[in-house]
């Protein structure tokens, strides 16, 4: 079983990046992609844990970008980490991610629910910080039951306790990936209203303009006639299916490790885009 999409605790998931490994080795995976929220940080700890375990882990990120002032996520495989110029961005959007938190304190202040920035730096195992771990310091608090609760209430897309933050347009994250030798693909295209931002014109665009790989077609976010039209969509423009659980450990209900998977003819094309670009997994 191969799963091309999951989180450790260096972004937003729970686990450490070894206790990740550990995890994909009980959901019995073959193979697992760390596509961690804008960094590389716990690829190297997943990788030495895996050698141990006999299990796969490939390289992965997923890069928030925007299309048309919307949120879009970018998975990224195989990227050098060492690009300069992929490294700056991560830079960029990381930082924003920080100086964010504290306009949203002010406006968890208001709202009568104080709390410190050192209250959500505990929660952020690492340097990706992001509403998630507002969300678990609002827990901590005892204000809120879960993060769920926290994000329906409070910190969703213009919600009372949102603040926005910078990242770059779709088109350049794609090419950033692309010329750090990875494999650019689209995260859960059509959940969440993304239907109408990244319409088949859209994506065809991305695809002749930027060189697009691929599109997540099986992911929790999409319903089975949803995966249906964009799997015949991505085969009718030659782009890769992929399939993955966006495993978050406990801070994401739902998305245990291996409940959507890509199948071996996929992950063996898209190897070799890594491996004709210089790129590594
Ligand atoms: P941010 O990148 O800081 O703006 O936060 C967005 C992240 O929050 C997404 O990548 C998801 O992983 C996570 N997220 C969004 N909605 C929820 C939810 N309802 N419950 C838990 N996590 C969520
Ligand atoms: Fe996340
Ligand atoms: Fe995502
Ligand atoms: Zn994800």
């Amino acid at each position: 079983m191969i799963d091309l999409h999951a989180h450790s605790a260096v972004s937003d998931g729970t686990d450490t990046p070894e206790e990740f490994v550990q995890a994909a080795l009980d959901a019995r995976l073959d193979v697992v992609a760390l596509t961690d929220h804008d960094t590389f940080d716990g690829i190297e700890r997943a990788k030495a844990e895996a050698l141990r375990c006999g299990v796969r882990v490939l390289a992965g990120i997923e890069l928030s970008t925007q299309f048309d002032g919307a949120s879009v996520h970018l998975l990224g495989y195989g990227c050098n980490g060492e690009d300069v110029r992929l490294a700056h961005e991560l830079e960029k959007i990381r930082r924003s991610r920080l100086s964010r938190i504290p306009g949203m304190l002010e406006r968890l202040a208001d709202l009568g629910l104080p709390l410190t920035i050192e209250e959500v730096q505990v929660q952020a195992g690492g340097v990706s910080v992001g509403r998630p771990h507002v969300a678990d310091a609002l827990v901590a608090r005892g204000y809120l039951a879960n993060r769920t609760e926290a994000f329906e209430r409070l910190l969703y897309d213009g919600g009372p306790a949102y603040v926005e933050r910078y990242a770059p347009k779709l088109g350049r994250g794609i090419d950033l990936i692309r010329e750090a030798g990875g494999v650019a693909v689209i995260a859960h295209p059509w959940g969440r209203g993304g239907r109408s931002i990244l319409s088949p014109s859209v994506l065809r665009s991305l695809v002749f303009d930027h060189g697009l790989d691929g599109v997540e077609v099986d992911h929790n976010d999409h319903d089975a006639r949803t995966s249906a039209e964009l799997r015949k969509l991505a085969a009718a423009m030659g782009l890769l299916a992929t399939g993955g659980s966006d495993y978050h450990g406990t801070g994401k209900t739902g998305h245990p490790l291996g409940c959507h998977t890509t199948s071996p003819e996929v992950l063996q094309a898209l190897e070799s885009l890594v491996h004709s670009r210089g790129g590594a997994l």
